[in-house]
């Protein structure tokens, strides 16, 4: 047989964080020792009142289609939050509901993109973003950002790579993997340049809820007129609800982004699951003070796993403000050797750490930087204790 396959799906990576995350978790399943600090996944449970309203549902028999796009309850829902928390006017026609922060994504680019249209994306970047954008058909752009700017785009390196087919500027805010906030005056100036060139910003702020100390999320959208007008904002319920596997996601846009989406939505999966939207109400209305808890809990573990790494000769990292990472610059390793195996980027380095120290990390190579790697710290302090120990010893060992 000789047929050929889509060239387009011929060229995408899987996506290397799920694939590491699953295969901690079967090295875990297997009985071995692992500490995975790979998932992008928060650690407690979804909140008790979020479940009980699921279940509510299904014993009430809500467990039909709704609006493609959908439910209007849950758009109004999104809507107040939206205003409350972002201090953005949407209303509930210019939200669509996704089957997850990925989809919302790929509902975005596939209603702005044409054949060959550039995406600018600033590195490090979450893997999904340079696939999801040429799977509907663009060209990414990736420009490496710098350490001494905490590795945030800068209006001038934002302007360098403008040109005629530009058409987005992904921009994520608080930062997966670095856990960076854009400051309000750094959004005003990339801000500036969008709306200079005619560009389209997709704002990833789904690790919104997640900011510490001081910082502060400011979604871009917010700045004035013009840069609403071209910033389709996304988010969802996995991050800060501990909801990941419910798969909610929204976007907030203009009213013609939004109904593109939504056909685009209704011929490709019709509605996201009705109870995950139900519980989802519940967990935009209802009590927030789990979230909360979980920001605090986050809070202790970054300072501490922040701490902890800086005590390793050769590992740095810049204190991450939000999102639950930490980006960690292993430069200094390049070119060693760990008993005869030498290391020449993060993904030798992560390599050797799971299968000889039984802990897991994520190399940056997929995120656009090869020296760097990935912690999450969406596990327990025991678990951020243990395996700092470990990672400090094979740093040790490493000549
Ligand atoms: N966004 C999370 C991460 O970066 C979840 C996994 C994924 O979808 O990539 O790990």
């Amino acid at each position: 047989m000789s047929l050929e396959l889509s060239q387009k799906a011929l060229k995408i990576k899987p996506s290397s964080t799920m694939a590491i995350t699953e295969l901690a978790k079967q090295m875990k399943a297997e009985g071995k020792d692992i500490i995975s600090f790979s998932a992008g996944e928060p650690d407690s449970r979804t909140p008790e009142h979020i479940s009980e309203a699921a279940k509510k549902a299904i014993d009430d028999g809500l467990t039909k289609y709704t609006a493609a796009s959908g439910l209007m309850e849950l758009k109004q829902a999104v809507a107040g939050k939206f205003l409350s928390f972002n201090h953005l006017k949407y209303e509930p026609e210019q939200i669509v509901i996704s089957n997850g922060g990925k989809h919302s994504l790929s509902n975005v680019f596939t209603a702005i993109l044409n054949e060959s249209d550039e995406v600018i994306i600033p590195a490090p970047y979450w893997v999904t973003y340079s696939e999801s954008a040429k799977l509907a058909g663009g060209v990414p752009v990736i420009v490496t950002t710098k350490k001494e700017n905490a590795y945030k785009l800068t209006a001038e390196e934002f302007e360098t790579v403008c040109t005629k087919k530009t058409k987005a500027l992904v921009l994520n805010s608080p930062n997966n993997p670095t856990g960076m906030v854009y400051t309000r005056k750094e959004l005003e100036e990339i801000a500036k340049i969008a709306v200079a060139h005619d560009i389209y910003v997709v704002a990833d702020e789904v690790y919104e809820y997640l900011c510490y100390e001081g910082a502060e999320h400011i979604s871009i959208a917010s700045l004035n007129d013009e840069i609403y007008k071209r910033t389709i904002t996304v988010s969802g319920l996995s991050k800060g609800y501990s909801m990941t596997g419910w798969r909610i996601g929204y976007t907030g846009s203009s009213l013609e982004i939004a109904k593109l989406m939504g056909s685009i939505q209704s011929q490709q999966t019709s509605n996201p699951n009705t109870i995950a939207q139900i519980a989802s109400i519940e967990a935009l209305t209802g009590d927030q003070s789990e979230v909360e808890l979980m920001k605090t809990a986050y809070n202790k573990r970054r300072k501490y796993l922040c701490s902890r790494i800086q005590e390793v000769p050769g590992l740095s990292c810049i204190e991450p403000q939000g999102a639950f990472y930490v980006f960690v610059d292993i430069s200094d390793f390049l070119g060693k050797e760990y008993k005869g195996q030498q290391i020449n980027a993060a993904a030798d380095f992560a390599r050797i750490l799971l299968e000889e120290y039984s802990v897991a990390v994520i190399p940056c190579e997929d995120f656009g930087f090869d020296d760097h790697f990935r912690i999450s710290y969406s596990v327990s302090m025991e678990e951020i204790e243990t395996g700092m120990e470990r990672i400090k010893e094979y740093c040790e060992s490493l000549t």
